[in-house]
């Protein structure tokens, strides 16, 4: 089929040219020398032009028109379907308004970092004015049914609505906030000695062992540090991690590497023949984050994975640990208390600063508050869902880097990432009723075959919801995280839930 063959050489160059400066913003944030920030911006801003203007050629547009109406084999049509959609979006939003996004991002982003430093939201705001209108105008270019906000959600959770995203919230919400209330009125577990001094080679040497537990691919990937964590692909044979060794906080090293493991087993775990096409990437960026979440939080955090990783840390770091029992340990990891940073919240509490984002950024699109009342929503919603209010703005309104950037609707993949977790976790469980055995053994082999059996190997081939389908676990919902919750910190706290 000539014409399919000329789109898949189209499409390869356009996801090069992506990849490409993906690679130059992964050495940005690992070895690249301070000094070459903006060289390397007006590289990686060329590369991703080049991306955009190969991918919404004219050629590959009359490509895909042709093949649409062809009788094409099952992943071939999955193919043309995907990038449809994809060129679809990308050739309504002109070019003009993403160039205008772009700039407004990069001046938002300085600005936001000053703001940030001197607590002085009001220098932020006449930047995040902009970047909401430029997201409405966006949204209106992109087009919508219900709601503006539907179409920024979709980019991100492709076939999610806004009321979907609200109805799960307010089932989470009415559960959550009393449960978190309980908790917070036990006692604390001992965690100080997490936050004793731990030499960082050894965090590393141990961060290093899960990985390959785990089954993360040295030889088509490799970790290194960074300021912040992150996982990036290059192609299915080449996908790194970063992570953040910190002296005095044993656990944060640790849960981002297996965080950042779980993004890299799903893009490692694709199928080849997805190679070089738009369909090689994860199929929303909800169903992303309940990968990483699922390794960093279901196993990573549970008693059986302790079982066989607690005596060799512990053999790592013999005068922090060696007198603290596994129990100690495991209830100390899991320590819920509410405070003021999304990235620093324990597991319980982070879909409480998600659902307070994603209210706030729909009263933004929906013009229904003005930026300059933001502020007092967010310490409002602060006080109503954690009990806490923040003292300053960088610890409240403007901790998050991503509004900076011009994403909004991004946020809600988060929260949507972590119920999808409990979801894909209790079907796991169920086909697998060895788990717990084997993760007390180290051995993760079952686990990780059924992810990439189930989710992984489709990349963009099955949407989010067509994967839960396929799972017979029903459609997205609360109630599977929140009886997960339940049963586990009804038991480390020792209380009814
Ligand atoms: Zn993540």
């Amino acid at each position: 089929m000539e014409a399919f063959r000329e789109l898949c050489d189209l499409l390869g160059q356009a996801d090069d040219l992506r990849r490409a400066a993906d690679l130059l913003e992964w050495d940005q944030e690992t070895y690249m020398p301070g000094g070459a920030t903006r060289a390397r911006a007006r590289q990686v801003a060329t590369l991703r032009g080049l991306a955009h203007d190969h991918f919404t050629s004219e050629r590959v547009g009359r490509f895909l028109e042709v093949l649409r109406g062809e009788e094409l084999n099952p992943l071939a049509s999955d193919l043309v379907r995907v990038a449809s959609r994809d060129y679809a979006r990308a050739c309504r939003i002109p070019s003009r308004l993403v160039q205008e996004l772009a700039a407004a991002a990069s001046r938002a982003k300085d600005t936001w970092q000053r703001a940030r430093q001197t607590n002085d939201f009001n220098l932020f705001a006449p930047h995040l004015e902009r970047i909401v209108d430029l997201n409405i105008e966006k949204a209106e270019a992109l087009g919508y049914d219900v709601c503006c906000y539907d179409a920024l959600l979709d980019e991100f959770e492709p076939g999610m609505r806004t009321a979907e995203v609200a109805r799960l919230f307010a089932a989470l919400k009415v559960e959550l906030v009393p449960m978190v209330r309980a908790i917070t009125a036990c006692e604390s577990p001992p965690y100080a000695f997490l936050h004793e001094q731990y030499e960082r080679a050894g965090q590393w040497e141990f961060g290093m062992h899960v990985l390959r537990a785990v089954g993360y691919d040295f030889m088509r990937g490799r970790q290194d540090e960074s300021a912040h964590p992150f996982s990036t692909t290059f192609s299915i044979s080449d996908v790194r991690i970063t992570t953040r060794l910190s002296e005095h906080n044993v656990a944060s090293a640790l849960f981002s590497t297996l965080h950042e493991a779980g993004h890299a087993l799903y893009e490692q775990g694709m199928d080849l023949d997805l190679e070089n096409t738009p369909l090689a990437e994860g199929t929303s960026l909800g169903m992303h984050e309940s990968q990483s979440r699922l390794w960093e939080n279901q196993v990573g955090r549970s008693r059986p994975f302790w079982v066989h990783f607690y005596p060799i840390l512990q053999e790592h770091f013999p005068s922090q640990l060696g007198a603290i029992d596994l129990d100690t340990f495991h209830r100390a990891i899991n320590r819920v208390a509410p405070s003021f940073i999304r990235v620093e919240a324990d597991e319980l509490t982070y879909n409480l600063h998600i659902m307070l984002r994603f209210e706030l950024e729909q009263l933004m699109v929906e013009r229904k508050a003005s930026v300059g009342d933001l502020p007092a929503l967010w310490d409002a919603r602060m006080e109503e869902y954690l009990g806490v209010c923040p003292p300053t703005a960088a610890q409240g309104i403007l901790q998050d880097i991503h509004w900076a950037l011009g994403a909004i609707g991004y946020f809600p993949t988060y929260a949507l990432g972590n119920l999808m977790s409990a979801q894909v976790y209790a079907c796991a469980r169920r086909d697998l009723p060895q788990l717990d055995r084997c993760m007390a053994d180290g051995d993760f082999a079952d686990l990780r075959t059924w992810l990439r059996l189930h989710i992984h190997r489709h990349g963009r081939r099955r949407s989010a919801a067509a994967i839960l389908a396929g799972l017979d676990g029903g459609a997205l919902a609360a109630e599977p995280w929140l009886a997960l919750m339940r049963e586990k910190y009804g038991s480390l706290y020792g209380i009814q839930l």
